[in-house]
């Protein structure tokens, strides 16, 4: 069999390099192992709840999310702004303000952060020094007259943050980083706090796996192909100029270029990239008759238990849980993977939410041992890896969100179509919305 362009992996990423290349004029066919679309982003209903494949917003303030979706039609069900953190085992909720939100819960975020010895004057001296470049600039990443790069833990000791703040930061991207040693890029976390401070995480009406579907749809009205339950084995780049795509079940196609748009450990054991490792998240999915009061992210800071955040759900979105019935996700890293116990779960859940555990009824339990790439300090985004006709996509080639997935997908059929020399298309200018 003969094709133009074959993409591997009907993720984000997998789906934007489509319709970039189809916009381009090129004949594209997408190949996918699961039979959907979506990837890590995938929603399931289970007795009539809509859940996502581990806790995932959406955050429209991204530029690339605005560009190739329509914002409008998912409906976006935005959480409270800020976050609520469990201080005191028999207090209430302590608000965190997202800054310039609201005078109110700004002064609470100060008198709680002041209470907890996270506050002094030169406690905000530094944590405004740390932010600045990240939120008072335009650009994206990384922010020009930054500090150069380093693990997140040690730019926060530079910065003077106290051991209590910088604990509650940590906690906080472990959510986003998959990992609480504060390891990760502090370049990286910033891009983070800037998205969570300027936008507004939300939850699309009718779960994640909605951005999947219209991505499908647009690329579809462009005369994408897709062939589902279509596990590529591997692509062989020595038999002549064009490369040959194995298919698990023996067909192969011969195409001009090929893009690998899988997760990284994919990308690195069958096709020969050189990615970076992934991290491992864990979410559980709960049912209530009575659910937790509030909308906000909420997170047990001093870290009495695995979990890294509980959010309920159908106080935010109630489309995600049948009538009369609420839904609660709580999410923990997996470490050194081993696989925490329900029960430890549920107990640190329900100490958070200062709840008996048996309100709580387990609906599901997502195991993501591969669920986003490491950031590490320096890794940087770069031009897509490249071997002959074969291009690589992922949020791994960008940044690890859905947002970091679109754009290397736009990257790759830049180079895709510069390789062919008919580029119509700067790489580094998003095209308008067909
Ligand atoms: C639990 C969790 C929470 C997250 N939370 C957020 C969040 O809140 N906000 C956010 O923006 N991002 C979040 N992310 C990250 C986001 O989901 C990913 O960055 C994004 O979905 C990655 O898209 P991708 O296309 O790069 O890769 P993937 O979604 O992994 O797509 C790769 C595709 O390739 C297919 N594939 C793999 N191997 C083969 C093969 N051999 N042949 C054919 N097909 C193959 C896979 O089946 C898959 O469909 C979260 C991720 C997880 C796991």
């Amino acid at each position: 069999m003969d094709a133009d362009v074959v993409v591997v992996g009907a993720g984000a990423a997998g789906v934007a390099a489509a319709i970039h290349l189809a916009q381009a004029g090129r004949e594209v066919l997408v190949l996918e192992a699961a039979d959907h679309a979506g990837g890590r982003a995938h929603t399931r209903t289970i007795d009539g709840f809509l859940l996502d494949e581990g806790f995932h917003t959406f955050n429209p303030v991204y530029p690339e999310n605005a560009m190739m979706l329509d914002i409008p039609a998912l409906d976006l069900h935005p959480l409270a702004p800020g976050l609520a953190v469990k201080d005191q085992p028999e207090a209430p909720l302590a608000l965190f303000a997202k800054p310039g939100f609201n005078p109110l819960v700004t002064a609470s975020t100060l008198v709680t952060a002041a209470r907890q010895g996270m506050f002094s004057l030169d406690t905000a001296r530094g944590a405004l020094r740390w932010m600045l470049p990240a939120i008072n600039t335009r650009s994206a990443y990384p922010f020009p007259g930054d500090e150069p790069d380093m693990p997140l833990s040690e730019s926060l000791d530079r910065a003077g943050f106290p051991e209590s703040s910088k604990q509650l930061l940590i906690m906080f991207f472990a959510g986003v980083l998959g990992e609480d040693k504060g390891e990760s890029s502090a370049t990286y976390a910033k891009c983070m706090l800037k998205a969570f401070t300027a936008g507004q995480p939300s939850l699309p009406v009718r779960g994640i796996g909605m951005i999947a579907e219209q991505l499908v749809h647009r690329a579809q009205q462009l005369g994408v192909r897709f062939c589902f339950s279509t596990a590529v084995a591997g692509v062989d780049e020595s038999r002549a100029d064009r490369p040959v795509v194995a298919v698990v079940d023996g067909d192969s196609i011969t195409a001009n270029h090929v893009v690998i748009a899988t997760d990284a450990v994919t990308a690195a054991d069958t096709f020969g990239s050189t990615a970076p490792a992934m991290r491992g998240l864990s979410t559980w999915w709960y049912a209530a008759d009575e659910p937790p009061e509030g909308k906000h992210l909420t997170m047990d800071p001093h870290a009495r238990g695995p979990l890294v955040n509980t959010v309920v759900m159908s106080n935010t979105n109630p489309n995600l849980a049948p009538v009369g019935k609420h839904l609660v996700q709580a999410s923990a890293i997996i470490k050194n993977h081993r696989a925490l116990t329900d029960r430890e779960a549920l107990d640190h859940m329900s100490f958070i939410w200062g709840m008996d555990p048996g309100h709580f009824e387990l609906i599901v339990r997502d195991d993501i041992v591969r669920a986003l790439p490491t950031q590490l300090p320096g890794r940087e985004p770069r031009a897509p890896q490249t071997l002959r006709n074969v291009v690589f996509a992922g949020d791994w080639c960008h940044s690890a969100t859905l947002n970091g997935a679109l754009v290397s997908g736009r990257l790759a059929a830049g180079a895709v179509l510069r390789a062919n020399n008919r580029s119509t298309m700067d790489a580094t200018t998003p095209p308008k919305k067909s």
